[in-house]
């Protein structure tokens, strides 16, 4: 589904991130993990197209994503979820899932297909269904995030690239949220590659795990082994 082959980049001329390589199969869940700077999301942003690659190639689906734009990207079916769960705190919960689906202007009106979409959402994440009249601004933090995950849902994706999911949430919403993209996955054949500090809750769901040290992957290892090792959090 994805693969990044020696992938540089950075800030203002600054690399923080050299020669990262990772993949994610059709229905596969990786977490990517690491220490606080270690350059996990700038991976993130420079595969979605958020900050240009330096060097280094992206493929998704096949097809050579290394140059393309966050929203060209989001079309071909590859959503990003940033950590600060982006959503229109004066819109209602509908209309920031219409607008996520549609577009701006589209807020507020009727359409069947809005209301489909709207319905399979609300399916797996029955929560909105019963905040749909009430202004994002006025949600709680986990109400938050899973609007802004509904909010990437209606984009149809086929790959999701979360950074944090567990960030500000106590922790059984961590384990709601984590549960949820693991059902995601089982339901709609999604792939998953999420950063995540709460490293104990990745590896809860995760397949795989690359483990990232100043901008490097320093290590690739299944969920279930790297989880069963004695203080894994050396190898950090
Ligand atoms: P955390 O777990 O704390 O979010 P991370 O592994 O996601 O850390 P990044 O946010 O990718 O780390 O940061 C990698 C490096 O790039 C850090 O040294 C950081 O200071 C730097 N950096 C991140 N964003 C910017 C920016 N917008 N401008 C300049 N430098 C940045």
């Amino acid at each position: 589904m994805l693969e990044v082959d020696g992938l540089r980049t950075g800030y203002r001329g600054r690399p923080a991130v050299f020669d990262a390589s990772l993949s994610v199969a059709e229905g596969e869940i990786v977490a990517l993990v690491g220490h606080n700077g270690a350059g996990k999301t700038t991976t993130l942003k420079s595969v979605v197209g958020l900050l240009p690659a330096w060097q280094g190639g992206v493929r998704f689906r096949e097809e050579d994503i290394s140059r393309s734009r966050a929203a060209d990207n989001v079309r071909r079916g590859l959503c990003f979820l940033p950590e600060d769960d982006f959503v229109f705190t004066d819109l209602t919960v509908e209309d920031n899932l219409t607008l996520a689906r549609f577009g701006v202007g589209s807020q507020g009106r009727a359409s069947r297909d809005a209301d489909a979409v709207r319905a399979e959402i609300f399916e797996v994440l029955p929560v909105l269904r019963e905040r749909s009249k009430q202004r994002a601004g006025t949600l709680s933090g986990g109400e938050r995030r899973m609007l802004s995950i509904g909010m990437a849902l209606a984009a149809e994706p086929r790959m999701l690239l979360v950074d944090e999911p567990s960030l500000g949430l106590a922790p059984v919403l961590v384990e709601r949220v984590m549960d949820l993209l693991a059902e995601l996955v089982r339901r709609k054949g999604l792939s998953v590659l999420m950063v995540e500090q709460n490293v104990d809750q990745a590896l809860r769901i995760a397949d795989r795990c690359y483990v990232m040290r100043a901008g490097r992957i320093v290590m690739e290892e299944s969920a279930a082994r790297l989880a069963a090792r004695d203080q894994w959090w050396d190898l950090f």
